[in-house]
């Protein structure tokens, strides 16, 4: 078949290469110069989430107070967005939160292998490295981490639960003041640089050929009819819009996977998707003093915050804001984006202290979209020829590989290895 994928991210650029594995001809569609630089490109490295990292469950925005929770929630007192953040709150009971989590979990364990296989398969190299620790700042975040725990036993990942002086004997950086109540340790946790790894993807695609990448074009619409798909074209020049005929690219199937632009692509047929923004930071600090540099990456459990060395400077991302849906557009305000920049900086100072200089980091936003029941967004989106692979969340950089997975085989027509319960729970039209 002849599938047409909008977006060049991560998730974009794996559906394109699990399409062409399954033998299928491919054109993704992507309106930045080159692929990865949406949110794919300020990801934090976390290759595949753990139940530390998911975003709902107890931890997760806990309380409204962005000091705590690591996340400032601009939803407005009333309406759909209030509503969203009541639902995610109902997965903080231990029971719910491990009812999602094991939904997901086949998920992870199929982006696991497919990322594996294609690593092996064209010996990648984009800079992975094992070792992951998540720290907790006070007895109360770490009984709230405990469920967590229980899932990491329950699904056998291999991790080691420890005091502060443990933590502290492992990673000498982090200081023993002010007092703090102690972390996980994952040792095969993966960091990588994700888009590296999608630029790899691409330049093996391009070696390979059946995939054609049209970059710096943007979709303005999708067409589907009962034989065929298309996507309109914006014209290169706006200016010149009404001297040039608009430009069409038919295939069988579309599959959108635009990142938060998916909403508005997908909106004329129908589909609201169970998803809403979030507009996530990132600081690049260069390294001030290397001694202080941590180093294992440290992820602050509770406020979702990861700090990692990335050659000479330190990344340092999370700093979330949660917004109405019809906010995916605005810029943020000056004072919304200090706000979470000063996240990012406190817990630099806290967990990396003279690590880096972060007078001196260079800022960067980008938008993600969240479900309000802690899953992505894909498969199958109500009419034969149109697909969603999208709103992975904060944690979305290999999970899209095994949704992609899932994609390909649906429009093959093949059986897919997910659960079919998994497979619902996905389902971009789930209740
Ligand atoms: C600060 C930050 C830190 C993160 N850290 C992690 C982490 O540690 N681990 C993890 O797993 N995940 C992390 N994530 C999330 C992860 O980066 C995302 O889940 C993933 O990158 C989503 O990829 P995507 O392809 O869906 O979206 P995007 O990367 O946003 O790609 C969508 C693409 O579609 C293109 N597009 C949109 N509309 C159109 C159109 N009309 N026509 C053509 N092209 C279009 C865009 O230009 C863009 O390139 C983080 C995200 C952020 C922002």
């Amino acid at each position: 078949m002849d599938v047409i994928v909008i977006g060049g991210g991560i998730a974009g650029v794996a559906t394109a290469y699990q399409l062409r594995a399954a033998g299928h001809r491919v054109c993704v569609v992507e309106r930045h110069a080159t692929v990865a630089q949406g949110a794919t490109y300020g990801h934090s490295g976390v290759v595949l989430p753990s139940p530390l990292d998911v975003w709902f469950g107890p931890t997760f925005l806990r309380d409204r107070r962005q000091s705590s929770s690591g996340v400032i929630c601009k939803t407005g007192f009333g309406g759909p967005a209030r509503a969203f953040v009541k639902r995610l709150g109902a997965l903080r009971s231990s029971e719910a939160f491990a009812a999602r989590y094991a939904l997901l979990r086949p998920l992870i364990d199929t982006a696991e292998s497919a990322l594996d296989d294609a690593t092996n398969r064209f010996q990648l190299d984009y800079e992975q490295r094992e070792g992951l620790l998540y720290l907790v700042r006070g007895n109360d975040e770490r009984s709230l981490t405990q469920p967590a725990l229980e899932l990491l036993r329950r699904f056998e990942v291999p991790h080691h639960a420890l005091s502060a002086a443990e933590c502290i004997a492992f990673e000498h950086n982090i200081p023993p003041e002010p007092p703090f109540a102690g972390g996980v340790r994952i040792e095969a946790g993966r960091m990588a640089n994700c888009p590296l790894f999608v630029k790899q993807l691409k330049q093996v695609l391009d070696n390979q050929g059946g995939v054609q990448f049209q970059t710096g074009r943007e979709v303005s619409s999708i067409r589907l009819e009962s034989g065929r798909a298309a996507v309109e074209l914006a014209p290169r020049l706006p200016a010149h819009a009404s001297a040039r005929e608009v430009e069409v690219i038919s295939g069988d199937a579309v599959v959108v996977a635009a990142g938060a632009q998916t909403l508005p692509l997908i909106a004329p047929f129908g589909v609201k998707l169970p998803l809403y923004p979030l507009r996530m930071h990132t600081l690049n600090a260069p390294v001030a003093h290397e001694e202080c540099v941590p180093h294992t990456t440290i992820i602050d459990a509770a406020k979702r915050i990861a700090i990692t060395r990335m050659n000479h400077r330190l990344r340092i991302s999370g700093g979330a804001v949660l917004l109405r849906a019809n906010q995916v557009d605005e810029p943020l305000t000056e004072a919304l984006t200090e706000s979470a920049l000063a996240l990012l900086g406190e817990a630099s100072r806290d967990w990396a202290p003279g690590a880096a200089r972060i007078s001196a980091a260079l800022a960067w936003e980008g938008m993600k979209l969240l479900s309000a029941d802690g899953l992505p967004a894909v498969g199958n989106a109500g009419h034969p020829r149109l697909f969603v692979n999208a709103g992975h969340g904060p944690a979305g950089w290999a999970l899209a590989l095994g949704s992609a997975k899932l994609i390909a085989q649906q429009i093959s027509g093949t059986s897919p290895d997910l659960p079919a319960d998994t497979i619902n729970a996905l389902s971009p039209v789930r209740g």
